[in-house]
């Protein structure tokens, strides 16, 4: 469903992708893992063109990603996406914030976004406070208010950068519970996360990267039990 092939990004003089080669097939759930500065936020963003790419392709679903105008807007609403911070509009109510995408990029109408939206939100744990504005919830039922409003543009893979990282620890297992209800139901999902518990139960695969590649990836099981890169095993003794 997503493919990049020889994908190189550069900051200056700083070659932070370097030729990235990585599928992730429809209904499958890839856990990214890596030490700070490898560059799995980059890949993310790459994915959905937040960022651009110096070389290499990136296709969603036999589409290759053009770099701008209207069939990006068009392929981007195709990839759902889930940052650390919530980013939710402030000054929006939580059903606002869900209703308003389909509205406005996709025509959708008021009624039926509600409806949507409020189908999403009892899916997420959190239609109880659907009137409420973002500041008034939980940083974990924020990121789960987020998690739906990604939902509602029917993405057709969902990117996740690190979204438990910045939740208390209470909070962090109500988010990973929505992520692997996703994964459950078959949704594609590439998720960046430190959550070792969530690799090992919804992860089909685990894909290492340091310094700008992919220097490893296998299931779980076997990542986690026998690495074969000495990067891996480094990295796994300072984590595990
Ligand atoms: P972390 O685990 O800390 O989130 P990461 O693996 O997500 O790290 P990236 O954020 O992708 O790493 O960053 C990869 C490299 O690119 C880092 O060296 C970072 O400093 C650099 N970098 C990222 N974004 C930019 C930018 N907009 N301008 C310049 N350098 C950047
Ligand atoms: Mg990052």
């Amino acid at each position: 469903l997503v493919v990049l092939s020889g994908v190189d990004k550069h900051f200056g003089a700083l070659h932070v992708l370097q030729g990235v080669d990585l599928t992730v097939r429809r209904g499958e759930v890839v856990v990214i893992i890596g030490p700070s500065g490898s560059g799995k936020s980059t890949l993310c963003r790459t994915i959905n063109r937040l960022e651009t790419i110096d070389a290499g392709t990136i296709t969603i679903d036999g589409k290759e990603l053009p770099s701008e105008g209207r069939d990006l807007a068009r392929l981007r609403a195709d990839v759902g996406m889930v940052f650390q911070s919530f980013n939710l509009f402030a000054h929006r109510t939580v059903l606002e914030n869900v209703t308003l995408g389909p509205t406005r990029a996709k025509g959708v109408k008021k009624a039926a976004a509600r409806e949507r939206a409020m189908e999403l939100l009892r899916r997420v744990g959190v239609a109880d406070q659907a009137h409420k504005l973002p500041a008034q919830l939980s940083g974990g039922q924020q990121q789960r208010v987020a998690i739906a409003r990604a939902l509602a543009m029917d993405p057709k893979v969902m990117l996740f950068d690190e979204p438990t990282s910045a939740l208390d620890p209470e909070m962090i297992n109500e988010v990973l519970d929505v992520m692997v209800g996703l994964a459950r139901d078959g949704m594609t999902m590439l998720v960046v996360t430190h959550e070792m518990g969530f690799a090992r139960r919804a992860a089909h695969r685990v894909v290492f990267m340091d310094g700008g590649q992919i220097v490893e990836q296998a299931d779980p099981e076997t990542f986690f039990t026998a690495p074969t890169s000495a990067r891996a095993r480094d990295f796994l003794s300072k984590i595990l």
